[in-house]
């Protein structure tokens, strides 16, 4: 299977002030591009040529494990940003999260927390256990939740690329902003299908 590279769903300065037309170009086409170009060369003639990329991500390693996991969380990232400032998490989803982590206010905090205080390249991740519940993961480099049998809703992509031209090194800066995008009408539907799912097998 040759995988394609997916076009982003807005406009490249969509997502500005928070991030920038600059930072998103070139997140989009010199790191996910790449990503998904090395791997279509990669699986050639092995036996991942004909796998689709969650069966990849789950049962591959070294190089072409690292970029089928980028090519997927660099699709689940980009899918789940939302022109349009300040994107308020309320309603039913918003009690969700309260049931699971207390109140929306700490969930946004651990999350932040997480972000910051992981050493290196990575991804923050808010995931579905098998009991159902909600958690908050990080995973390093190309880490998916997807091989340890979670099932993400949301990420947040904290390799300095992703931020470092809008806020150098600032992180917890990004993480302000990247709050601000994230599109909760989505998040609440992969919540709702995960359900779905889970209650079909
Ligand atoms: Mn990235």
């Amino acid at each position: 299977m040759k995988f394609g590279f997916p076009e982003l769903p807005y406009e490249i300065n969509a997502l500005e002030p928070f991030i920038s037309g600059k930072t998103l170009k070139y997140h989009h086409e010199k790191y996910h591009q790449v990503y998904v170009e090395n791997l279509n060369r990669l699986i050639m003639g092995t036996k991942f040529e004909n796998k689709d990329l969650e069966t990849i991500i789950k049962v591959a390693e070294g190089a072409i494990f690292n970029n089928a996991a980028l090519a997927w969380n660099h699709s689940f990232y980009f899918s789940e940003l939302k022109t349009g400032n300040n994107q308020i998490l309320k309603g039913t989803f918003a009690r969700v999260i309260k049931r699971n982590f207390g109140s929306v206010r700490f969930f946004k905090e651990m999350f932040t927390g997480s972000a910051v205080s992981l050493l290196g390249s990575g991804w923050i991740w808010l995931i579905l256990n098998q009991k159902g519940s909600m958690e908050i993961i990080h995973e390093s480099n190309a880490g998916n939740p997807l091989r340890r049998g979670l099932i993400p809703l949301l990420t947040c992509d904290v390799w300095e690329h992703a931020y470092y031209l809008d806020y150098k090194n600032r992180r917890s800066d990004y993480l302000e902003a990247f709050w601000k995008l994230i599109n909760w009408e989505l998040i609440e539907k992969r919540y709702d299908d995960a359900g779905k799912e889970s209650k079909g097998s």
